[in-house]
């Protein structure tokens, strides 16, 4: 059994569902379990909406919701011609818009858009996505059912940012699955949405979809967890930066979850989390392009080579500087610093200390104000805004001759703010002005990327795409 996760982009119309129609069809052998997305911004759309009903303009907010629900009436028009198949789904549409209105004419009058009320917009774009695909596939005689996840996606109460019940998952998913596999049905389900004990329908963070597909492979001991968007793999660098990344063929997981932390965006970084744990291979794939090799993300890794692999970046972070007032220990600072970042729903990307203060490193939130007022309480504080993180990331960095002269030498004229190295072997990251971060990133792929590569290692791709 294989998972085939595809994309908002793989879906956003008739033509790309037609084509991930024919894409499912040629690995029927491989007994596929279809993790669908939104179609694409409609997670924005719907969030939109959400937000013009807090702020009282009801009529834009259905205006917003009506462009969006007519996309999905047009795909279900040219997808699906069967008329009993046809009418149910548009009568399906017709009452999850409705819902929607209701959703609105409350927030309206309340004012206010809560996480828990943002998650009841949000849970429509999968839901009406996962619905269209599994007719389109029962369409081409492929038989197909649609499975709503909450009968086995159980998470906690976190909504907009829910963590799976990973006990809970695995014994619903597991029962729920058993039918399908005993008829031979292919299930199609939602990523990103989950529910509470009590029924509510939660989200797991924004591009979490590839993270629901991995949580189901790892559940059902899949053989395969297939990411299917609209690039050919992870690359060596950002292609709207870097005018040729390579596509890379293979890393490690840590190395993905490196990449994915500091900023690529082909995959949700939690997605690695339950393959390593059932070590099940995640392959990237481009729908628009099945035939390409993609990119294959697994636990081997070869040690005894250092290998660099792609340069990523973050933008838009602050350094920290916390100067204890009173001298304890760096232990209990942290403790506090910690404390304070938890609190915020925070964390720290990068940290440095000396024995006189601590820097870190975090994305400008908007709670940033919150956290600095705090973090004056246990000391001085000084942050400096309009940061960005460039980060080089490669199997055994360290063992690369003259690795950390080459970088610098790429980026002197920039002055860099902080350094992190020797946390993991894979990553080696500093922290510059924000508004260098592109040209450093096209220094660094030049000095390591652009000469002749290994062939094995790297793949020449079209430059043609935008970014997933
Ligand atoms: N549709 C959701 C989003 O846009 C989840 C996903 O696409 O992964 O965030
Ligand atoms: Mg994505």
């Amino acid at each position: 059994m294989i998972i085939m996760k595809f994309g908002g982009t793989s879906t956003q119309d008739a033509t790309a569902v037609t084509n991930v129609v024919e894409i499912i069809h040629s690995r029927l052998s491989q007994h596929p379990f279809i993790v669908i997305s939104a179609i694409a911004q409609a997670t924005n759309l719907l969030e939109l909406a959400g937000k013009l009903a807090a702020s009282g303009r009801v009529g834009e907010a259905n205006d917003t919701l009506l462009k969006l629900f007519e996309r999905h009436y047009t795909m279900v028009d040219n997808l699906v011609h069967d008329t009993a198949r046809h009418r149910e789904l548009r009568a399906v549409l017709g009452s999850s818009f409705r819902e929607l209105e209701g959703l609105v004419d409350g927030v309206s009058i309340l004012h206010e858009l809560t996480p828990r009320t943002l998650d009841a917009f949000y849970c429509y774009g999968e839901l009406l996505s996962s619905r269209i695909i599994a007719a389109a596939l029962q369409e081409r005689h492929i038989p197909a059912e649609w499975l709503d996840s909450k009968e086995f996606m159980i998470t906690d109460e976190n909504f907009t940012r829910a963590l799976p019940m990973m006990d809970l998952v695995q014994t619903r998913l597991n029962q729920v699955a058993v039918p399908f596999l005993t008829a031979g049905t292919i299930p199609v389900t939602q990523g990103f949405i989950g529910v509470t004990l009590a029924g509510r329908r939660t989200t797991m963070g924004r591009e979490s979809s590839d993270y629901s597909a991995s949580i189901i492979g790892a559940v059902l001991h899949a053989e395969d967890i297939q990411i299917w968007t609209d690039v050919d793999g992870i690359l060596t660098a950002d292609p709207q930066v870097v005018t040729s990344p390579k596509k890379i063929k293979a890393l490690s997981f840590e190395e993905a979850y490196e990449l994915s932390y500091f900023g690529a965006k082909v995959l949700h970084p939690n997605t690695m989390l339950p393959a390593i744990e059932k070590n099940i291979p995640i392959h990237i794939y481009n729908s628009r392009r099945p035939q390409s090799s993609g990119t294959l993300v697994t636990s081997a890794s070869d040690s005894r080579q250092s290998l660099l692999k792609s340069v990523a970046y973050k933008r838009n972070v602050v350094v920290i500087n916390v100067v204890p007032r009173t001298r304890f220990s760096q232990y209990m600072l942290w403790e506090h610093i910690y404390s304070i970042l938890t609190k915020y729903d925070s964390v720290a990307s990068m940290t440095t200390t000396s024995e006189y203060s601590s820097s870190f490193v975090m994305d400008a939130y908007p709670n940033l104000q919150a956290i600095i007022h705090e973090l004056e309480g246990i000391g001085i504080v000084s942050v400096l805004e309009k940061k960005g993180i460039v980060c080089v990331v490669g199997t055994n960095i360290r063992q690369q001759p003259f690795l950390v002269d080459r970088i610098f030498r790429s980026v002197s004229q920039y002055g860099i703010a902080m350094i992190s190295y020797g946390a993991s072997k894979s990553n080696l990251s500093m922290v510059l002005d924000d508004e260098a971060v592109p040209d450093a990133v096209r220094r660094i792929h030049l000095e390591f990327f652009e000469s002749p590569n290994d062939e094995n290692l790297f793949e020449e791709i079209e430059h043609k795409h935008a970014s997933a």
